[in-house]
């Protein structure tokens, strides 16, 4: 069995804001069938600790990066988990990386290079480290200087390249890297410190969660600065299309909707359920959802500034999302000009999300870029047709209803180019078209509902990359 240290700052069920959650929780399961057992270390934030009851003290550091902390392992919901219980830098309430009122803890720089210390000073006890997203990247830059045996290998996973750690130089005293580390083949990015930039510099495979993803953030306009790292990178880099855990999103076993179905005839009774709770009028025109972070990537503010000019005929919205608080502000206010056609919550509802994909007839992503994305996904997987911007992920996983993929009998969704809001606007006038032929929307959901995003094709390939980078450590 190998042994692997799946390393993120988030982890369902324990903790979780978007994606990356979903995907490190799932990870385990998926990799297990290919001989992989994986353990996922976490911050010990409140959540988390509560779970932490019986747990072993693994390790202890009296003076992690500043503050004491320990290590603790237990099993929670059939996890092995590791928690880094440092009060000091996690024992708060509010989001994992925000204050209550949105905006970033001030110290997310020495927090997180606090846990990828930690990381890397246990990864001696694995063959492998899988690390995810910045909050975990600095582990590779640790283990190249000295923290743990170099001898272990690491990759890292892009679910966001937009998000990097990115902080001032003064930031390096407290890294306790050594003065060479302070170069542009490691954390010196742009006069800062960069903790993905390091990460992806150093790690020894990179793994970005879409193939079309893995391409784009070669280019300056989704590289976020990073696509020259990226070029350099890219033969060591390897798109891997998330999957879906079907122990929890199944409409067939789905508790969370109000009723359970196996075709999408049965998502009736949950769009009545989902209309009254959101005080929609009922009605058998379209009722599209969004399920989303409200913010700029998601194509929230070309979504906002549309539907303020729409009379809303012919199809209803309801918004489940959080974010941003101008396009809070927007959407609640769209919401008010149209009562019982559009209805907004805003929070975040892990029930609810479900609800909605098994009661939406359409699930709207106009997003501006997307490295995977679950929620089409989840709306393949629920009759919720997706209807989205051809970017990234979004376009590795809809087959759009095109006049060809019509005739074939194969598509899936709606896919459309996203340059100006009156876009989403054709998309969404599209799909009303699509729905109005009962027959062709039907076959649409049900293609959906028949593809298969599990696990299982990405989970082998995320074990077989886990195997090719130790085999290549060892003959190094
Ligand atoms: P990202 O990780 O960029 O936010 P993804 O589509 O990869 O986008 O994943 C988003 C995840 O978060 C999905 O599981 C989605 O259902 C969930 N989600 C997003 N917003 C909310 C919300 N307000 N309430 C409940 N779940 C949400």
């Amino acid at each position: 069995m190998m042994q692997i240290l799946s390393v993120a700052s988030e982890m369902f069920p324990l903790i979780k804001t978007g994606g990356l959650a979903d995907v490190v929780g799932a990870l385990p399961a998926a990799v297990a069938p290919h001989g992989i057992s994986a353990t996922t270390m976490v911050p010990g934030y409140p959540r988390v600790m509560d779970r932490m009851a019986n747990a072993a003290v693994v390790r202890e550091w009296p003076d992690l990066l500043g503050h004491s902390a320990r290590l603790l392992a237990a099993q929670v919901d059939g996890h092995a988990v590791y928690a880094l219980d440092a009060p000091d830098y996690f024992d708060r309430e509010a989001g994992p990386y925000t204050r209550a009122d949105g905006t970033d803890w001030p110290d997310n720089g020495r927090r997180f290079a606090a846990f990828a210390y930690a990381a890397a000073a246990c990864a001696d006890d694995f063959d492998l480290v899988h690390t995810h997203d910045w909050q975990a990247a600095l582990v590779a830059v640790y283990r190249r200087y000295g923290v743990g045996s170099a001898a272990i290998p690491s990759i890292i996973t892009i679910h966001n390249i937009a998000f990097q750690g990115r902080y001032d130089a003064e930031l390096f005293a407290a890294l306790r890297l050594p003065p060479a580390a302070w170069h542009s083949g490691d954390v010196e990015y742009y006069g800062g410190v960069g903790f993905l930039k390091g990460g992806l510099a150093c790690a020894d495979a990179i793994t970005a969660v879409s193939p079309s993803y893995a391409r784009e953030v070669r280019t300056a306009e989704f590289g976020m600065g990073l696509d020259g790292l990226m070029r350099v990178r890219a033969d060591d880099t390897y798109g891997i299309l998330n999957g879906i855990d079907p122990a929890i999103w199944n409409p067939a076993t789905d508790t969370l909707i109000k009723t359970r179905y196996k075709t999408a005839a049965g998502k009736r009774a949950n769009k009545r359920a989902l209309e009254a709770y959101f005080g929609l009028e009922r009605g058998d025109d379209p009722l599209f959802v969004v399920v989303s972070r409200l913010t700029w990537q998601k194509g929230m503010h070309l979504l906002a500034e549309w539907l303020d000019s729409q009379p809303m005929a012919g199809w209803r919205l309801a918004v489940l999302g959080n974010g941003d608080r101008v396009l809070e502000q927007a959407f609640m206010q769209a919401a008010a000009r149209h009562p019982g056609r559009i209805a907004v919550k805003i929070g975040y509802n892990e029930p609810l999300s479900h609800l909605m994909q098994a009661g939406g007839d359409a699930i709207l992503i106009p997003s501006q870029f997307e490295p995977c994305g679950l929620t089409q996904l989840y709306g393949l997987a629920y009759g919720c047709v997706p209807v989205a911007a051809r970017t990234g992920g979004l376009s590795d996983t809809i087959i759009d209803a095109n006049p060809a993929a019509q005739a074939a009998g194969v598509a899936t969704g709606v896919l459309f180019d996203l340059h100006v809001a009156d876009d989403i606007g054709r998309a969404i006038a599209r799909t009303c078209a699509l729905y109005a032929d009962t027959a062709q929307w039907r076959q649409i959901q049900r293609n959906g509902m028949r593809a298969d995003f599990s696990w299982t094709a990405s989970g082998a390939h995320y074990a077989a990359l886990y195997r090719r980078v130790a085999d290549r450590r060892a003959r190094a």
